[in-house]
């Protein structure tokens, strides 16, 4: 029997191709073949949970109470925990009856939220680069995208005012993220001001993605939205467990801010899950309970692994500004060369697996994005194998880039 009836439905046939695909292709040959890979390419924090976080965990499941469904709001304990924890991090007030939702993973309610608030048609401004899900849940959504294209020459900052207005006009929802993944980029609290003007005055939504809230190194704190003066009358903002406490497995995050956004969401999500397993809700709590040495700790491991890779790179002709957050390096690719090309040839010629810029949209053509989720020893081995392979690594102006 011919299955050619079995098609999918529009809103999955319009999402662009995974870029992803062709590179694991390529591992997965490249595994075959005993090749020992290196893997550069995900942001998957390499680490465990921290023990207080396990051993809270562990007591939880002992308890019956958790083993039924969960409250679908998440428990009132844990929505506590969220409020307390961003009241002792940003100074700012929220409600935790309504100003904060638990998540299952931030990138299920960055998805959610746009199936919540975008009909089809609707314009979304997403910046380009940017994470997958901020342009892959609008586009399921049947949004129409107009992408910011994010340049060197800005820091990776979207530039508000090149927003045409009649764009800006009919723009529903915007969403960014610093500090930036794939970019690394890190934005003033001017930014965030700008940012908020504008979206109060054209009445757009702000969907701000905080998830390295806490790997930010030599003393740099990022901005959260929720402390500019009017934020919360139009924004809100997502965070996750995954990277600062290694719990990307655990699949934790929370999303905060204005009531009414947050409504929606919920009640999209109380037709769709019924929330988080409320042992690791609870084990959740601890881990926003931690002392801040244990967010040191982390800092402290990021920072040398980047401390480390930028020096290395640098001995072989690879000039790369020091970053002050998240787990990632954004390289230029050689001048000529596109980023899926590069990406490809470095994993052929030295198995090393770096993510092609272009995975994060077209603006990220040119680039390449490296992980820092492995140890010192396996970045030296990786520096090693691009020495030998002579990967060409040619000093090239900044801000330059192939596309
Ligand atoms: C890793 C990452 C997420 C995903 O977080 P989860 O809570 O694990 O779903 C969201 N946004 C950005 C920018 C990320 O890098």
């Amino acid at each position: 029997m011919s299955l050619d009836w079995i098609t999918p439905a529009d809103r999955l046939r319009t999402l662009p191709p995974y870029v992803f695909a062709r590179l694991d292709e390529l591992k997965a040959r490249a595994r075959e073949q005993g090749l020992d890979l290196i893997d550069l390419g995900m942001g998957n924090p390499d680490g465990a949970t921290p023990q207080p976080v396990v051993d809270a965990a562990k007591i939880a499941l002992q308890d019956p109470a958790n083993h039924g469904y969960p409250p679908f709001e998440g428990t009132a304990s844990f929505r506590r925990a969220i409020t307390n924890w961003y009241h002792r991090r940003y100074s700012v007030d929220l409600d935790p009856e309504a100003e904060a939702l638990p998540l299952l993973g931030s990138k299920e309610g960055l998805t959610h939220l746009a199936l919540a608030y975008i009909n089809p048609g609707d314009l979304v401004l997403v910046p380009s680069p940017a994470y997958p899900a901020h342009f892959r849940g609008p586009l399921i959504a049947g949004a129409r995208i107009h992408s910011l294209i994010l340049k060197p020459e800005n820091h990776w900052l979207i530039d508000v005012s090149a927003i045409p207005e009649a764009i800006a006009r009919e723009a529903k929802i915007l969403y960014f993220n610093y500090p930036s993944n794939p970019t690394a980029a890190t934005a003033p609290r001017e930014f965030f001001e700008e940012i908020v003007a504008f979206a109060r005055h054209y009445e757009i939504i702000l969907v701000h993605d905080l998830c390295y809230a806490e790997l930010a190194f030599d003393g740099y704190q990022p901005t959260s939205l929720l402390e500019i003066p009017g934020a919360k009358e139009i924004g809100v903002e997502f965070h996750t467990l995954s990277k600062t406490y290694n719990m990307a497995g655990w699949r934790v995050g929370f999303v905060v801010g204005n009531r009414h956004i947050i409504q929606g969401l919920r009640t999209l999500k109380t037709n769709l899950d019924y929330g988080i397993f409320s042992a690791l809700q609870s084990a959740a709590e601890k881990a926003l309970q931690l002392p801040d040495v244990y967010l040191h700790e982390v800092q402290a491991r990021y920072r040398t692994r980047r401390d480390f890779l930028i020096q290395g790179l640098g001995e072989l002709g690879w000039s790369i500004p020091k970053t002050e957050a998240t787990m990632y390096l954004w390289v230029p690719c050689p001048p000529g060369v596109g980023s899926t090309d590069f990406a490809l040839s470095v994993l052929q010629q030295t198995g090393v697996v770096v993510t092609p810029g272009n995975a994060f949209g077209s603006g990220g053509e040119g680039y390449v994005r490296i992980s820092l989720i492995a140890e010192c020893d396996r970045l030296g081995e990786a520096l090693q194998r691009f020495k030998q392979a002579n990967i060409c690594f040619q000093p090239q102006p900044v801000a330059t880039s192939s596309d």
